[in-house]
């Protein structure tokens, strides 16, 4: 039979076979919400209606969103596929120029947003003409913008049945976009169709990836306007798993709570969010243990120390996973298997560092400067490329040859290796890459590894220029509270993984490494602050 995969066919049968399950939303306000799948399901249904109705929102037409994670966000990453728009949650954490640029790149003319960030849009409204509509998420009712017309989210759907057909839509069709979050160039689109998203979510629940099942209560920290919270608005709800959504409330000490209070049991975010997880649960153990089985760290390299630090003093297990904007953003995770039970702990926290291996549905492969393809030795470096089912083949709206091949392959901009076993290995983004004297020197490699110093909160290594050599690394270290490094210790530390020529000699203790919107070191911005000597 044809059976067209689309997003409503996932909300569609989560309703049918998972009505019963339960989706929790910790509110900007700091209240409670929740309600079930069922629940969620007329709600959208109403929502789809509203779109079309009372919006005028046309077939393909961009739709944008600028929220936290809950279920009114959810219910958008829904109702607009559903009423044959394109949801487009927008990075709020972007400089003014980035969002305004990305708005009008997408056109986007109606806009969903949270009481909570208005004031960050009412100052961007000016640069973003098009935009004739604005929707107010969780705003009290004498809430005061002055944003244009401003209306009320809850008041819109309520006029609406819950009998909706959802729009007629293809499989090929648009069904969601982001935009990169511009940490090595201009932030582009990347749209993903209906087929894409369906098939992303399916692959990324199995058991050799999130392992996500009717069992578990899952809290997305990673946020929606994130490559689509990193797909799991739709791998939950396909896998029936509770979802618990923290909006706002993204401080350790916060997540701690509410993984407590809702006994969750899988949670992802970026290393620094669980870096700080660690740090606050060093310093306030919780009292109970944790219900948590999995966290599931993507976006930055997972330092292997944090992972044996979780599990040694509060029995968390860390699954490293990597992916892209471009790429839906799964296409590796990292677990061990059963050829790897005879290898000692090092050995096998070794290969949990790695980035993993590939998804079905996708493909990989290491391109070396010369044009051939590397070996998979777990040695040889060179760039990957990757194709696939939610691969996309070309950026929104943009005329761009420089990141696909020839022979239909995305260049990823990510260096490193494959292994024997087919696990991928990060070394570097070919914009970070560091080459002094001709031999390339892997930045990440570094971070990762003085990040296990014990006396080491955060480190970040870029390269800057050398007279004799080009360039040299410099390593950005934060300690940890009320501690201090010398030169020497590191370099000794060093110097049993590295060769001697990978070592810095330029040491930096900073209060703070620079982040990026969501949470990376921004090494673009240090090398420019470095060249205007401002990095101190
Ligand atoms: P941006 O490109 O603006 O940073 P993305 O969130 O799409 O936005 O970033 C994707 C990039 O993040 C990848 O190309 C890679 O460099 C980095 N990345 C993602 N996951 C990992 C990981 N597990 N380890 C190391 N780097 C990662």
């Amino acid at each position: 039979m044809q059976y067209p995969l689309t997003t409503n066919a996932i909300i569609d049968y989560s309703n049918r076979v998972f009505g019963h399950k339960e989706i929790v939303s910790k509110l900007p306000d700091g209240s409670w919400h929740r309600y079930t799948y069922a629940d969620m399901y007329k709600r959208t249904k109403q929502l789809a209606a509203a779109l079309i109705n009372q919006l005028n929102v046309q077939p393909g037409e961009r739709v944008a969103t600028f929220a936290w994670n809950h279920y009114q966000h959810l219910e958008l990453y829904y109702g607009i596929p559903g009423a044959g728009a394109v949801c487009h949650p927008v990075n709020l954490r972007l400089s003014a120029e980035q969002i305004a640029y990305i708005i009008n790149h997408a056109e986007d003319k109606v806009l969903f947003i949270d009481a909570s960030v208005v004031l960050i849009f009412e100052k961007i409204a000016a640069y973003t003409p098009n935009v004739k509509k604005y929707i107010l998420l969780n705003a009290p009712k004498d809430f005061k913008t002055s944003l244009a017309g401003a209306i009320h989210y809850e008041e819109l759907i309520a006029k609406e049945s819950m009998d909706f057909e959802w729009m007629p839509v293809e499989e090929n069709d648009a069904c969601a976009m982001c935009y990169t979050s511009g940490t090595t160039g201009e932030p582009k689109g990347a749209l993903y169709s209906h087929r894409s998203t369906f098939l992303h979510a399916l692959s990324a629940m199995t058991p050799n990836a999130a392992n996500i099942s009717a069992m578990d209560r899952v809290m997305a920290v990673s946020p929606q306007f994130h490559v689509m919270g990193w797909g799991f608005p739709f791998i939950c709800m396909m896998a029936g798993a509770d979802m618990i959504m923290p909006s706002m409330h993204l401080q350790p000490a916060a997540l701690i709570n509410i993984m407590q209070k809702e006994k969750v049991t899988i949670a992802n975010g970026v290393p620094t969010i669980w870096l700080g997880i660690y740090e606050e649960m060093k310093k306030n153990p919780p009292k109970e243990k944790l219900a948590l089985k999995e966290y599931i760290v993507g976006g930055s390299a997972l330092p292997a120390g944090l992972i044996e630090n979780f599990e040694r003093d509060f029995g968390l297990h860390g699954v490293h996973a990597w992916g892209m904007t471009e790429t839906s953003p799964v296409v590796t995770v990292s677990r061990l298997q059963n050829e790897h039970a005879s290898l000692n702990y090092e050995q096998q926290i070794k290969i949990r560092a790695k980035q993993g291996i590939l998804l079905p549905g996708v493909e990989m492969r290491v391109m070396m400067e010369d044009g051939a393809i590397a070996p998979r030795d777990g040695k040889t470096a060179g760039e990957f490329e990757v194709k696939g089912a939610w691969i996309i083949s070309g950026y929104y709206n943009m005329n761009d040859q420089e990141h696909f091949t020839g022979d239909g392959w995305f260049k990823t901009g990510d260096v490193g290796t494959i292994d024997e076993y087919g696990y991928m290995q990060i070394t570097d983004r070919t914009k970070d890459l560091i080459k002094s004297g001709g031999e390339w020197i892997s930045s990440v490699a570094l971070e990762t590894t003085l990040m296990n110093h014990p006396k080491i909160k955060e480190a970040a290594v870029i390269a800057v220029p050398d007279d004799k050599w080009l360039e040299r690394p410099l390593a950005c270290i934060v300690c940890k509270e009320q501690e201090t490094f010398s030169v020497i210790e590191l370099q000794e530390f060093l110097c049993k993984h590295f060769s001697r020529y990978q070592i810095p000699e330029n040491y930096l203790q900073l209060n703070e490494i620079p982040k990026t919107s969501v949470g990376k070191f921004d090494k673009k911005l240090m090398r420019k602050m470095f060249a205007e000597g401002k990095l101190k």
